[in-house]
């Protein structure tokens, strides 16, 4: 399929809206109350701490909504106001975040179900107006769609637009894309759909395991068993890394991306040359800057003298997963939750330890003065993080409220 094509023919249709709708300003000011927070901008103008009785709070200096994910939510309030009486569908969540999906079903925005791992697109009738939510939807979603005479409300971050067209000039130097990404995430799945041949590499392991094969070869069915789901119809490791171009999906860990990259790039040169590196290899910076600042932040953040971590964000956000990495890296306690729901009385946490399924932690907020570094991922509103932060404060009991002075040191 010509997808460069079809984009072309989609983005000019009278059924396509990527632009919002002229309603930014009332949609700017019920984002405002139902998500923001007082309590979290007091802490931002105050270098990122609060210290309430025996709690510290230290807050990472980049944390929370992006603007591609903030842009996607004003999008899809303002598709509700724009059509007020229309069915709306969303083809995944907007955004990983529990609360803000809930607040969409509220406004009677339907979501896809997902039947045996497809999804059922026989609730959407012609006319009805679809939203595809911030990390895109396939090319097939989306000619589908087309098909029906949908109303297409695209919110897709343009980070990830950016990397779809890197994969386009893949396909027309003849690479496969290298994608570094969870084959099963929304994103990466659309992102596949635009290349014609595609291999996704879930971290270095697995790319070195690439990058030997293509230096020595190795087991064709081995290889083939170990990326069965995560490659094109028809892959051949023999024939289709020969050239290569790298993708990512824009949530990964930056490092480990960048990483990757310069695998490949290595391995392409020892094999081909320095001269015809070029004709064999092809590569764009595709991290998102949100990305890159949020983990950046939290590099710093660990650095400090921290009692224990507390990780806002959805259980399937991958940038919020990819913070509470670097803070298990670096032996601090730390607890993944997706809203302050999670923190029960009684010193009850609720959380998912990286990799496992829920668990609960007894007693996890430490006795005497703690020092609590808090992030979350960038699809959580800042009104979640303050509900966490008031349950430790309630949690541990004190009422007097000391701001600590921007300057002071704390350790
Ligand atoms: S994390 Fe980056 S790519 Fe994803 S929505 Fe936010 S700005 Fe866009």
């Amino acid at each position: 399929m010509d997808t460069k094509a079809f984009k072309r023919s989609l983005h000019s249709s009278e059924n396509y809206h990527r632009k919002g709708f002229g309603h930014q300003a009332e949609v700017a000011t019920q984002l405002q109350s139902e998500y923001n927070s007082n309590l979290i901008q007091e802490i931002r103008d105050n270098n990122y701490r609060l210290q309430r009785g025996e709690v510290t709070i230290r807050l990472a200096e980049s944390f929370g909504f992006c603007w591609g994910v903030e842009r996607a939510v004003a999008m899809a309030y303002e598709t509700r106001q724009h059509f007020p009486t229309e069915r709306i569908w969303i083809t995944n969540e907007i955004i990983h975040n529990p609360s803000v999906n809930q607040r969409l079903r509220e406004m009677e925005v339907g979501f896809i179900s997902v039947e045996q791992g497809k999804k059922d697109f026989s609730v959407v009738d012609t006319g009805d107006v679809v939203i595809l939510p911030a990390f895109g939807a396939s090319v097939q979603e989306m000619q589908l769609l087309t098909e029906k005479n949908c109303k297409i409300v695209d919110t897709t971050c343009p980070w990830v637009s950016k990397v779809w067209n890197t994969v386009e000039k893949h396909k027309k130097k003849d690479c496969t894309s290298i994608i570094h990404g969870k084959y099963k995430h929304e994103e990466t799945v659309a992102t596949s759909s635009f290349a014609n041949k595609y291999l996704v590499v879930l971290n270095l392991q697995e790319a070195q395991y690439v990058a030997n094969y293509i230096l020595n070869g190795g087991d064709k069915d081995e290889f083939l068993e170990k990326f069965s789901r995560a490659c094109s119809a028809g892959f051949d490791p023999e024939q289709d890394l020969e050239r290569i171009g790298i993708a990512n999906q824009t949530t990964m860990l930056k490092s480990e991306t960048e990483q990757i990259g310069k695998l490949f790039e290595r391995t392409m040169m020892k094999k081909y040359g320095p001269a015809r590196l070029n004709e064999h290899f092809q590569s764009f910076n595709t991290i998102c800057d949100a990305t890159q600042e949020r983990q950046d932040a939290m590099f710093e953040l660990v650095e400090e003298k921290l009692d224990l971590m507390l990780v806002i964000g959805g259980f399937n956000s991958s940038n919020t997963t990819h913070l509470q990495e670097i803070a298990i890296e670096r032996g601090i306690p730390s607890y993944h939750i997706d809203s302050a729901q999670r923190i029960g009385s009684g010193n009850r946490l609720e959380h998912k330890p990286l990799n496992e399924d829920l668990a609960v932690k007894e007693n996890w907020l430490p006795s005497g003065s703690i020092v609590v570094g808090i992030t979350s991922g960038a699809s959580t509103p800042d009104k979640v993080v303050e509900e966490a932060i008031e349950k430790i404060f309630e949690l541990k009991a004190t009422p007097a409220v000391t701001m600590v002075a921007a300057e002071s040191p704390l350790y």
